[in-house]
């Protein structure tokens, strides 16, 4: 039996022709007689009668039918009876009578019900993955998905972008991130590094004179997979010669809507651009979600002669005051209030200062420690109206204001003020080249080490490395960071001098990066260039909230896939090969083993 047609493609344009389907069964009913057969294939369902009085072969072999079961099918497609028209299906007007019927592979009860898995645990969906791939809206999200980067292809090619691959099997590239590393048979004791981003690579492309390169790039990244990470994801990645900031800007916010735009969303321009102190000034954040106000306020003037000491301490020792103004919120109980101070916390600040305001006076514990200018002051400066409510924080930048950007989305979530159905593209700039790593007390990329200051702060290099700006960027949709990247350094004694900025070693460099150190000296064009998540972007394309739902087979958040079991253990004979010995972590130190 050959197939003629798919299922999701019979309308009333078929009727009275014979038509042959395969596909899979995704229900069977036995109304008296009568078998009705719901079959399903990658474009829609269709509703299959069995007859005993028409076909009683057929009849007899419908009821072996199980979900699942692999069959074809041979009929005429007749109108349904009024009574059965089905107007969500676009299959709805018509069913298939058949008059054979093949049972082309039996299959073991599922698991979990095709279509209904999103409620099944999510280590059995991807145990079973090619099941939960069957359902309409993951084999959706799969199609959305070959949508997107067909699109992508479409645009960048009509901008004279060549795709051009990387090797996977490469040195190191710092993003920030541990390296997956790979034994090199043989090279006993040498790795190879997978590839955290294709930078480097692209850098030296440029200097070939490739001028446009794209490429639907695999990033791998060994991280902890904290909320939704994957080890390896798809950036678009770009790089581009001869250009400055807006030209990458520019093209970055086209393809972002010629993308969606291929899968049917309009997002519209032109982006609006805020620098990175703007964004952390006005929404705390540096991926601002601007689809609603609730804007923070800069209070260090306000408190910049306090006697209250906790806020006095913060300002004299460079740290600032941040507030949020919560129209209407004076009316929460203190139960609530109390719940924002405890999210304060966990989001790292020491505490949260509230102020109720009345018509005629601030309410809050530490109003009596504040003059009466200073509250004037705060009300004016916050926008403060009767009946709203004041959330302070007084921290070090930016820890004040991320805390309250934090505060502020949870807000917006918990008061509906996001228009959930809207668009907001944002450009963001001016990111500094370098920010304070307290834990490890040193100064590290914002972004990565080839990123080019801004020409007018390289002065301050040595002297204010913390106040240097960065050619660097980001595109944030709806509060998302979509895409990153930066004008880089292109010459030899730059490049040196921000690598000795993040305190690495001139040795250190010249062994990690020299290539690309000594590639600069043969003629470096200036180039810049962006990445974008792929993932990120199908995932918000789709309305799936994690990136998981939109890739074919992600791994958990332990990184592990259940579906093949990787990582696996490898047979010893191969660990000799390659000339390692497993130390077990609970191993004593002398009770090394060989092999698996
Ligand atoms: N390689 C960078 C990243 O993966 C993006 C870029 O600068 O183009 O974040």
């Amino acid at each position: 039996m050959k197939r003629t047609h798919t299922c999701g493609a019979l309308r009333r344009d078929h009727i009275t022709k014979t038509v042959t389907l395969a596909g899979w069964v995704a229900s069977t009913r036995d109304h008296g007689g009568l078998i009705f057969v719901d079959l399903r294939d990658r474009e829609g369902l269709a509703q299959v009668v069995f007859d005993p009085a028409q076909a009683p072969e057929a009849h007899a072999e419908a009821g072996k039918l199980r979900a699942e079961y692999v069959i074809a099918v041979t009929g005429e497609v007749t109108p349904r009876p009024a009574t059965s028209v089905n107007p969500d299906l676009p299959t709805g007007e018509v069913e298939v009578r058949a008059s054979g019927l093949e049972i082309l592979n039996p299959a073991r009860t599922p698991p979990f019900e095709v279509g209904e898995a999103s409620r099944a645990d999510e280590n059995l969906r991807l145990k079973y993955r090619y099941l939960d791939l069957r359902s309409r809206r993951m084999l959706g999200n799969l199609r959305r998905r070959h949508a997107m980067a067909k699109a992508t292809r479409e645009f960048l090619d009509t901008r004279q972008f060549i795709e051009i691959e990387t090797p996977l099997l490469m040195r190191s590239t710092p993003e920030g991130a541990r390296d997956y590393v790979v034994p090199a048979r043989s090279h006993p004791g040498a790795f190879y590094a997978l590839p955290q981003s294709p930078q480097l690579l692209k850098q030296l492309l440029m200097i070939s004179g490739v001028e446009r390169y794209y490429q639907l790039a695999r990033c791998l990244r060994d991280e902890d997979l904290r909320a939704d990470r994957q080890p390896e994801f798809t950036q678009i990645d770009i790089e581009m010669s001869f250009v400055e900031q807006t030209d990458v800007l520019d093209l970055s916010e086209e393809l972002t809507c010629h993308v969606f735009g291929a899968v049917g969303i309009d997002i519209p321009g032109p982006f609006a651009t805020l620098t990175y102190q703007e964004a952390m000034d006005a929404y705390g954040s540096d991926k601002p979600d601007a689809r609603f106000e609730l804007k923070l306020a800069k209070l260090d003037a306000v408190f910049a002669r306090t006697e209250f000491r906790a806020f006095a301490g913060v300002l004299a020792g460079g740290g600032t005051v941040r507030g949020i103004r919560l129209p209407g919120g004076g009316s929460l109980s203190r139960r609530e209030v109390d719940e924002f101070e405890s999210t304060a916390r966990r989001y790292g600040a020491k505490g949260l200062a509230w102020f109720q305001v009345e018509a005629d006076k601030l309410k809050s514990p530490i109003a009596k420690f504040l003059s009466e200018e200073e509250q004037a002051g705060l009300r004016a400066a916050s926008g403060a109206e009767a009946g709203d409510l004041l959330l302070l924080v007084a921290d070090r930048f930016p820890l004040a204001c991320e805390v309250l950007g934090r505060l502020r989305l949870d807000l917006g979530r918990r008061l509906s003020l996001i228009d959930e159905s809207a668009w907001c593209g944002l450009r963001i700039v001016d990111f500094p080249l370098v920010g304070y790593n307290e834990e490890e007390k040193r100064v590290e990329p914002m972004h990565h080490p080839f990123t080019s200051p801004k020409p007018e702060d390289v002065g301050l290099l040595e002297s204010e490395p913390l106040r240097v700006r960065a050619q660097a960027y980001d595109l944030v949709l709806n509060g998302v960071e979509i895409a990153s990247g930066s004008i880089r350094i292109h010459q030899r004694e730059l490049q040196e001098k921000v690598l000795a900025l993040i305190a690495m070693s001139r040795e250190e460099a010249a062994q990690r990066f020299g290539f690309l150190l000594e590639a600069f000296q043969y003629g470096a064009p200036p180039h810049g260039g962006i990445a974008f998540g792929f993932d990120r972007m199908v995932a918000m394309a789709s309305g799936e909230g994690s990136i998981r739902e939109v890739i074919a087979f992600p791994k958990t958040a332990a990184a592990v896939d259940p579906l093949t079991g990787a990582p696996a253990e490898v047979p010893p004979e191969l660990l000799r090969e390659l000339h390692i010995v497993i130390e077990r972590p609970d191993d004593g130190e002398k009770d090394q083993e060989t092999g698996g």
